[in-house]
């Protein structure tokens, strides 16, 4: 179980410039990188096009996955949107969480952006708390 997430200001732009451009729609994608450090962050499509659900596309997850292998990463994190709330996890999430790894839930209020993580694990959750830290 991870309780920080260490992510550049650059990835934290990406994940919220692809939220937002998506929204209403929920976005969602992976985060690659090193124990609690992001290292990159990876667009996958939301196959359900729904505003308040996500289910990634098999074949862009894969490719993803055989990214993240290639480039001597792991996947430690999951990010989606919430574009109309709420800023936790959703009752599905927690059902549906099958990745021990952190899950970055957006969520906005008027237009602002914010990001939330948590650890869901047998149906227990936990927050994350992310943190943003510049340069090494
Ligand atoms: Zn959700």
């Amino acid at each position: 179980m991870i309780k920080i997430l260490k992510l550049k200001p650059e990835y934290w732009r990406a994940m919220r410039q692809h939220v937002a451009a998506l929204a209403p729609l929920e976005a969602c994608g992976l985060l690659a990188g090193k124990g609690d450090s992001v290292e990159a962050v990876l667009r996958v499509r939301n196959a359900e096009q729904s505003p308040v659900r996500f289910r990634m596309d098999p074949q862009e997850q894969f490719n993803a996955f055989e990214w993240i292998e290639a480039n001597g990463l792991e996947m430690i994190g999951i990010y989606h949107s919430h574009p109309s709330g709420p800023e936790t996890a959703s009752a599905t999430d927690i059902a549906e969480a099958a990745y021990e790894v952190v899950h970055v839930i957006w969520s906005r209020s008027k237009r602002t952006w914010k990001a939330r993580g948590f650890w869901i694990e047998a149906e227990e959750v936990a927050e994350v708390n992310i943190q943003i830290v510049n340069g090494q």
